[in-house]
């Protein structure tokens, strides 16, 4: 009998349009990392948070970590990235592909336009979802619109000039959440928030001085040259 490995067990296919999801504890990931993902809505902003309460990794061995080697390094990088933003790892090295094989913008940068310009993230950074997941699922049951037409794909990448919004019936309860919502106000300068009339608008592509400067893009395109 073959046995997956914990890692991979841990993602089972919800019927939900065959997406694949990760059912394990979150927090675990972000400790694995050693770093703050966002996995887990207004949680993460609280005294709760699992990193917080417990700063090293996860398993019998977590406070026990020895020295990475330079694989290591650009392996923890890409993993990082890929969980911050949820996804898969069928998703994010087609992600690659398409980022490696354009030559208008350096490789990394293209990757990471690439994952923030998707329909999940947009929503989340808005406000109007506490989390990717939460994101997800509002576009999975058709409450978002993208240029007025329902969008029920998180990975739909948006384009400069495209406007995100809100099914009409839909509007109650994102206002309330945008309103408790820990991201909501904050301000990018390629996306235009209108908390009053919930729309979202596509500026521009996000240049690099928008996007976390703690990634290190290069070590990821690194991992994949290998
Ligand atoms: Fe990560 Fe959020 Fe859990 Fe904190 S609460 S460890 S940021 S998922």
């Amino acid at each position: 009998m073959v046995v997956a490995h914990p890692s991979v067990a841990a993602y089972k296919d919800t019927g939900d349009n065959k997406l694949a999801r990760y059912t394990d504890a979150v927090c675990r990931l972000c400790r694995n990392e050693g770093t703050k993902l966002f996995l887990k809505g207004s949680r993460c902003f609280t005294t709760k948070c699992g990193i917080e309460r417990r700063r090293y990794g996860p398993g019998q061995h977590g406070q026990n970590r020895k020295k990475q080697s330079e694989f290591a390094i650009q392996l923890r990088e890409k993993q990082k990235v890929r969980q911050f933003f949820g996804m898969l790892e069928g998703q994010f090295s087609k992600y690659m592909e398409t980022a490696t094989k354009q030559k208008k913008v350096p490789t990394g940068l293209k990757l990471l336009q690439l994952c923030e310009t998707r329909l999940d993230n947009i929503v989340h950074r808005s406000g109007m979802a506490p989390s990717r997941a939460q994101a997800r699922q509002m576009i999975l049951h058709g409450h978002i619109l993208v240029d007025g037409k329902k969008v029920a794909i998180a990975s739909y990448n948006l384009k400069p000039n495209q406007v995100v919004s809100i099914k009409e019936k839909s509007q109650k309860f994102v206002k309330d959440m945008l309103a408790n919502s820990p991201v909501a106000g904050t301000t990018t300068s390629w996306l235009k928030v209108d908390q009053e009339n919930l729309t979202v608008s596509i500026i521009n592509q996000p240049s690099r001085e928008d996007l976390d400067p703690t990634i290190k893009e290069a070590l990821i395109v690194e991992y994949y040259s290998r």
